[in-house]
């Protein structure tokens, strides 16, 4: 009866602690009810300390049985000798323990979703305050780098909520490790689906996002970046934009720079330029050589619409980077455009690199690097590849094998313009004998 639910799902025990009767909450935690971890953060906040509390004593009362049950390297293998609290390996015990014939009480029990108690608080709907993460921590819940059903860690929930991917890492989030890699070491068994590489790229996504919509969190964000951008772990994406896969930079840029209005997804260069320069200005002392490098490929790529062949962060994968044959397709069809991107980018790294006493002109001057270097050179190049400054010659050959050449300037017609009278005294004088006459 304790635990029977209502047609929303919900037992005594929830429906008490949503609602804030803390009393109920009280009684029925003490009458052994089963506590989920999930009921954490959707608590009322008048009951969240009772909820708290009993899951604390509740797990320690499950390891001190694992303890006293199970060998001793079982023990050392499941970290039940750790000074923490027993967490995302809570099933694995429960699991140990009945396939001894220990039977469980249902205070006790530890339902099948994995994960953590984080993991819970972010699954169960609402984002978790840092003040529930704060105290989680307080009472010795560490469990921030393990992985739920779905192969996801805590860092990876965050979204746009800077603030505790922030407390995450200050409490020992690991941004860095490629999160396949990790799980490999973990032995877990459930699948990552197509996710970013690290959770530092899921971050930075979050961050180039974030900055479109407000200027707050300034502060969050430097702090994060000067972290995420150490970062050099690429995903296996194979497209010319960035080198060596998908880093947590080109996250950034693809959250921050594809603009749904305009042609392709892409902010026509007099727009971007004013951005690209602001992006630098904005982050620059955490902006390392490559980094600013990175800055001009991509900008220069989006500017001549090379199509890409990479994961489209936050948007869903534009390609399956093991679709090699289509990307292979797309490179060759892009062959000549290409080679003028690889140019291009001699040509800007020369200028970006201008030694401008002791600093290079990118940083020095942004302004002047984007404004009046890389524009006007990207400017006239679009107006070539438009077809309006190729010779006859170029533009039948082009024709003949099939190019379509884009929107041409409209026919000249010749203006006939009268000659303008210019009016001096002898002109006026004799207007005036024109009328004397009549
Ligand atoms: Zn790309
Ligand atoms: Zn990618």
């Amino acid at each position: 009866m304790l635990d029977e639910k209502d047609a929303y799902s919900e037992t005594p025990l929830g429906c008490a602690c949503l609602l804030g009767y803390t009393t109920s909450t009280e009684l029925l935690l003490a009458s052994g009810s089963y506590l989920s971890p999930s009921h954490i953060s959707r608590a009322h906040v008048s009951c969240r300390d009772a909820l708290l509390t009993a899951l604390k004593q509740r797990r320690s009362k499950l390891k001190l049985l694992a303890l006293d049950t199970l060998g001793e390297m079982d023990a050392g293998r499941l970290g039940l000798h750790e000074d923490i609290i027993l967490d995302s390996r809570a099933i694995e015990v429960r699991e140990l323990l009945q396939g001894k014939g220990i039977g469980i009480p249902l205070s006790m029990f530890v339902q099948d979703d994995a994960g953590s108690v984080y993991h819970h608080c972010y699954h169960s709907g609402d984002h978790p305050s840092t003040d529930i993460l704060e105290k989680l921590w307080t009472l010795g819940f560490r469990d921030v780098n393990s992985f739920d059903m779905d192969g996801n860690v805590p860092l990876e929930f965050c979204r746009s909520d800077l603030e505790q991917a922030r407390w995450l890492i200050e409490h020992g989030g690991d941004y860095w490790t490629p999160l396949t890699k990790r799980q490999a070491s973990t032995n877990q068994s459930t699948k990552r689906s197509n996710g970013p590489a690290t959770p530092a790229h899921e971050i930075m996504c979050s961050i180039g996002r974030t900055e479109k919509q407000t200027n707050k969190d300034l502060e969050t964000r430097r702090w994060l970046l000067e972290k995420l951008l150490q970062v050099r772990v690429g995903d296996a994406c194979s497209c010319p934009c960035t080198i060596g896969g998908c880093v947590p930079l080109k996250t950034y840029f693809d959250s921050r720079f594809r603009h749904p209005c305009s042609r392709n997804g892409i902010s026509l260069p007099r727009d971007s330029a004013w951005k690209w320069m602001t992006f630098i200005q904005a982050y620059q002392p955490y902006l390392s050589e490559r980094d600013l490098i990175t800055t001009v490929r991509r900008a220069t790529f989006d500017a001549l619409e090379l199509i890409h062949t990479c994961c489209s962060h936050g948007k869903g994968p534009l390609y399956d980077p093991t679709e090699i044959d289509e990307i292979d397709e797309i490179h060759s069809e892009q062959k000549s455009l290409l080679s003028l991107f690889t140019d291009l980018l001699v040509e800007f790294e020369r200028f970006a690199y201008d030694d401008q006493s002791g600093r290079p002109l990118i940083t020095s001057d942004p302004e002047e690097f984007w404004e009046r270097r890389w524009l006007p050179r990207i400017m006239e190049t679009r107006d070539r590849l438009d077809g309006n400054e190729l010779t006859e010659g170029e533009i039948s050959a082009g024709e003949a094998i099939g190019v379509v050449w884009g929107p041409q300037p409209p026919p000249k017609t010749e203006r006939v313009v009268k000659p303008k009278r210019a009016i001096t005294p002898e002109y006026i004088m004799g207007e005036i004998e024109k009328i004397m006459n009549e």
